[in-house]
């Protein structure tokens, strides 16, 4: 197992300083999930206007995987339309499954995870929180 290429330093740093944490006064949709089987928790709060994600918040425990990914997700849609929220989730779960690599697409951040599509027992992490937004956004 290759740590450093799992534990990236941008991985580290948004799971040390996470983006957008906490809750939401108001929003639209709140989004529980859980990964039993890393013991990983997320909660999403979404506040969408004139179909755009005005703001996106996450509360959460777990390892650095599911809570980093939480953090670089709330960045990247942030304030984004949600359609392109969607696109941007179908590219994400796409570079997970391996079916596209970083460099077919603007990801971001979001390009340190690509190591973690090494190890499928991680990628249920990786993914938690963008569940979450799908559900959110499909509410
Ligand atoms: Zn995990």
């Amino acid at each position: 197992m290759v740590l450093d290429d799992l534990y990236r330093e941008v991985i580290l740093d948004h799971y040390r300083s996470p983006r957008n944490k906490g809750t939401l006064a108001e929003y639209t949709a709140e989004v529980e999930l859980s990964n039993p089987v890393c013991g990983d928790e997320i909660t999403l709060y979404l506040k969408v206007v004139d179909n755009t994600i005005d703001e996106i918040r996450f509360e959460g425990r777990g390892c650095s995987i599911s809570q980093a990914s939480a953090s670089m997700m709330t960045e990247a849609v942030k304030g984004k339309p949600v359609d392109e929220a969607l696109k941007i989730i179908s590219e994400f779960h796409g570079m997970m499954k391996g079916d596209i690599t970083a460099d077919q697409v603007e990801l971001g951040d979001l390009e340190a995870l690509q190591g973690v599509a090494k190890f499928p027992v991680r990628i249920k992490c990786a993914l938690l929180s963008w569940e979450a937004l799908q559900q959110g956004l499909s509410k």
